[in-house]
């Protein structure tokens, strides 16, 4: 076992933090500050290397949700330190085009990091927080509910700890998740259909926006993506379907990828180094999802982050919604008398907003995948909403979700609701609606959400992208 900081764990401890990740990290800092001792217990020994292409991206995202974390732990000017803005995605198209779209009206920005240089920062600042004290190399194998205690593996020597209370941040396959469901919860696991593989490009400077846009070039089936890194390249990533489907990881082999590369990305192709060798090298991922349908036991224990929620990539909100997750439970333990009001209180309020946002991950696939769409009517409608009503509920559904701090379930409903009116004035005004001055635009929505002032309840559990789209493959 290494510490990161001294002293091993003799005796009971008041608190296990299980899992040194990125979302293990903010919790135990919350609750040092609000308890005093914290053990955190990571299986690795150190942190792990972005250089190694393990299985997760190099790039993360951070948005509003994240970056009130780290301020409220006082790490946001050295995370943003590491950081890259960007102000939108730029949609390469197949004909050579490119199309911007921005993030926000107003210009907000999300922000870049690289996975390993940000972990290792929570890592250092976990390890300086007093109370706190990590230790790698420790597996946990075991999880009693209701003693409570963690067994774990330290060298291959099976200790039992007696501790207060369990704090799950062990990620996708979560021992602690699996403690609960062996006390009767219901867990999900699920893989993807769609994996991703990781390559590096270099060389984009005639690219539009090229280092303050997220790339991504929508071929159906396959999407390329590439996040700008700090170090002056790019981070990309080919998704393509595992198995299924004419175009396929299992079927692909090194020597066809090139002409893969030349029919769907050409002019992607020469902007890649060594595109057989990379593709050869770096492993295929598997995306995995998780859920559970219980969270917490008693006054004991509760999991946060992927361990109860791992969600579709496409966002870019696992993280920053495990963060919200720590956030949220530490007001919890602010407002409740005791612990298990607290974790009770915890699900209750998370939950719904981790449904929604697990939902949203899951479509936003086809948004990238099908790329922007000129000719969407109920899109002119909604951007329209947008721009002339001022209520937030009709502000754009990225938007809210990267740079507000609403509840994910409300943003979900709000924009099934705006869906449901755009499709409403379409309906009883047609696509003259469109071409017609702001003032009547206006005057037909006021008079649309006068008749239907709460739209949110009678709007049936529909999607939030256009009608005739195709199927998510996702599904
Ligand atoms: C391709 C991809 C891109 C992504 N991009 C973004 C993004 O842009 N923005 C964003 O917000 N999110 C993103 N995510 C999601 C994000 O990576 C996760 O939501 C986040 O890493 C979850 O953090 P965590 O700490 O809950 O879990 P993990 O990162 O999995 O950490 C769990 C930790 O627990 C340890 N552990 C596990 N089991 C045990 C055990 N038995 N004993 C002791 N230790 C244990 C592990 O070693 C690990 O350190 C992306 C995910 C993927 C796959």
């Amino acid at each position: 076992m290494t510490h990161c900081n001294d002293g091993s764990i003799d005796g009971p401890a008041p608190i296990v933090v299980v899992g040194g990740g990125m979302v293990g990290c903010v919790a135990a800092m919350y609750l040092a500050r609000r308890f005093g001792r914290v053990e955190v217990l990571e299986r690795d020994t150190a942190v792990k290397r972005a250089e190694g292409h393990t299985a997760r991206s190099l790039t993360v995202i951070l948005s509003a949700r994240g970056w009130r974390v780290l301020d409220d732990l006082g790490l946001a000017e050295r995370v943003r330190a590491l950081c890259l803005p960007l102000g939108g995605r730029l949609a390469h198209r197949p004909d050579g085009s490119q199309q911007y779209t921005a993030y926000g009206r107003h210009g907000q920005r999300i922000w870049s990091v690289r996975r390993d240089r940000l972990h290792r920062l929570l890592v250092s600042a976990t390890a300086a927080t007093s109370g706190v004290r990590m230790h790698h190399g420790i597996r946990v194998q075991a999880v009693d509910l209701d003693g409570p205690s963690v067994t774990v593996d330290e060298n291959g020597r099976m200790r039992r700890i007696p501790c207060a209370r369990v704090i799950g941040c062990d990620g996708v396959h979560s021992v602690v998740r699996s403690a609960l469901v062996a006390a009767g919860a219901r867990q999900t696991v699920r893989q993807l259909s769609l994996g991703y593989k990781e390559i590096d490009v270099s060389d984009a400077e005639e690219w539009r926006h090229p280092r303050t846009a997220f790339h991504y070039w929508p071929r159906g089936q396959a999407l390329f993506g590439a996040f700008p890194d700090i170090e002056g390249g790019y981070n990309g990533s080919l998704f393509l379907p595992l198995s299924d489907g004419p175009d396929n990881f299992a079927g692909l082999t090194s020597p066809a990828v090139p002409m893969l590369f030349a029919e769907r990305f050409s002019d992607l192709t020469a902007r890649i180094a060594g595109l057989e060798e990379q593709f050869r090298d770096r492993p295929t991922s598997a995306i995995t999802t998780t859920g559970c349908d219980r969270w917490h036991h008693s006054d004991t224990t509760v999991l946060l982050g992927d361990a109860c929620h791992a969600m579709a990539p496409f966002m870019g909100h696992g993280m920053n919604c495990g963060f919200e997750d720590a956030r949220v439970l530490d007001e919890c333990l602010a407002a409740a008398g005791d612990w298990a009001s607290a974790l009770k209180a915890y699900e209750r309020r998370r939950r719904p907003d981790v449904e929604a946002i697990v939902r949203i991950s899951h479509d936003h696939y086809r948004t990238l995948s099908r790329g922007p769409h000129r000719a969407d009517r109920t899109e002119a409608v909604l951007d329209r909403l947008s721009r002339l009503l001022p209520e937030p509920r009709f502000d754009p559904l990225y938007e809210r979700c990267a740079f507000s701090h609403d509840s994910y379930a409300t943003v979900l409903s709000d924009a099934r609701a705006a869906r449901h009116l755009a499709d409403s004035l379409l309906a009883a005004h047609g696509p003259r609606l469109l071409e017609g001055p702001d003032e009547t635009f206006r005057a037909a929505a006021r008079a649309l959400t006068a008749v239907q002032p709460h739209p949110l309840q009678s709007v049936p559990d529909g999607g939030i992208h256009a009608r005739g789209a195709l199927p998510n493959p996702l599904d």
